[in-house]
């Protein structure tokens, strides 16, 4: 790693008023190089918070757009303008507008992890860290349509007992992590826990001895007993877990589980973002305002 390269962020980043923030999935020197790293709806709101002008999202494309629906009077840059999320992609507004139709009276529930036109028209927007409580607050007398991941959606029928019409999205890097991985990975590791995400497919989740958000899994791994975690996720949090935890040891399931359009951010690509002020995120209205609502009332439910 290049300490001028470090250097011309540093500078770049002061000049600009800039703050950077690392989803918990960007290469490590990406994590260790920025003012904030967490979970998607975790950085937007705290970058909403400080003072700063520009904001660069080192992540993909529905986490720059929803930095910029809380910031709308910050510049939000993603570095690399082809960092897009595919299960985002899953769901446009025209299909989630046809599936309202079908069910006039149901509420809409979209995950974080969807466009900015698909939260705008959505009533509530969740994280994998909160859907189970939402849900659980929502009138039960209403039916509920969840959108894009089949998979969070899924846990949340399995734990809630509540059904949910659900939209056949999935993220293909959680797909990536097999039963079997665990399986072999519990063999050679027989005293590890297996901390997996509610992305996971659902013999994966059957199988895991948690089911955790990046967050709750940050968490967890600090105040628990246990010194060895198999971690069913994408494997870049296993930095975030390993430089907060160093006596404690972590296994990936598999190395496929890495999400290739969160890898496409580099340093370089962070500093041509602040030097060009590229590529700009924004989100036009009434979109904006509509998606803000969505947010907002999740953040109405449960206080963050
Ligand atoms: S890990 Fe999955 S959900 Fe996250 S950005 Fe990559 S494809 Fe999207």
């Amino acid at each position: 790693m290049s300490a001028a390269l470090l250097e011309k962020i540093q500078t770049l980043k002061k000049q600009r008023n800039a703050v950077i923030l690392a989803h918990n999935y960007q290469p490590g020197e990406i994590q260790d190089m920025a003012d904030f790293t967490g979970d998607s709806l975790g950085l937007s709101v705290q970058a909403a918070q400080t003072d700063a002008e520009v904001i660069v999202f080192c992540g993909v494309l529905f986490m720059a757009e929803t930095a910029a629906i809380l910031s709308p009077e910050k510049t939000v840059l993603l570095p690399d303008k082809c960092a897009g999320c595919p299960m985002a992609d899953m769901i446009n507004a025209q299909q989630l507008q046809e599936l309202k139709d079908q069910h006039p009276d149901a509420l809409v529930v979209c995950y974080v992890n969807s466009t900015a036109e698909v939260k705008a028209l959505s009533d509530y927007c969740c994280t994998s860290g909160n859907a189970l409580e939402l849900t659980q607050r929502l009138p039960e007398d209403r039916d509920i349509i969840f959108v894009p991941d089949k998979n969070l959606g899924g846990f949340i029928i399995e734990r809630t007992g509540r059904d949910m019409i659900l939209w056949p999205g999935y993220c293909s890097t959680h797909m990536r992590i097999l039963a079997e991985d665990i399986a072999a990975a519990r063999k050679e590791h027989p005293d590890a826990r297996v901390l997996a995400h509610p992305e996971c497919r659902p013999d994966v989740r059957a199988i895991a001895d948690e089911l955790l958000s990046t967050g709750q899994m940050l968490k967890f791994v600090k105040t628990s007993g246990v010194n060895e975690f198999i971690i069913a996720t994408e494997n870049g949090i296993i930095h975030s877990l390993q430089k907060q935890n160093p006596d404690k040891q972590f296994y990936p399931t598999t190395e496929k589980a890495i999400c290739p359009n969160m890898k496409k951010i580099s340093l370089e690509k962070v500093a041509w973002a602040l030097e060009d002020m590229q590529y700009q995120i924004t989100v036009p209205e009434p979109v904006c305002t509509q998606a803000k609502r969505s947010l907002d009332r999740m953040l109405q439910v449960i206080p963050k």
